[in-house]
């Protein structure tokens, strides 16, 4: 799998600001994830596919506490 642009990560979630919502994990459940124990944010996928896009913007979109960055060129 290449990554054109580069090793940067196009996805983050930072757990430090995560408030547990679980937004994020109902709008991309193939990039995102809760922790069992206390309910944060896990990032499974940090580069995903193209078609995957749509669905990490929603959970930014959806996604209470801005803990969901996405590098994708668009604006946010
Ligand atoms: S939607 Fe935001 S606050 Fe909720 S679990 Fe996901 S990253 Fe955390």
């Amino acid at each position: 799998m290449s990554t054109p642009g580069g090793p940067r990560r196009q996805v983050e979630a930072r757990t430090e600001v995560c408030v547990g919502a679980g937004q994020c994990v109902l709008a991309a459940p193939e990039v995102f994830d809760q922790d069992e124990e206390d309910g944060l944010v896990r990032l499974l996928d940090a580069y995903p596919a193209a078609a995957l896009l749509p669905s990490v913007r929603e959970a930014r979109h959806r996604c209470p506490s801005g803990a969901i960055t996405l590098h994708d060129g668009t604006a946010h």
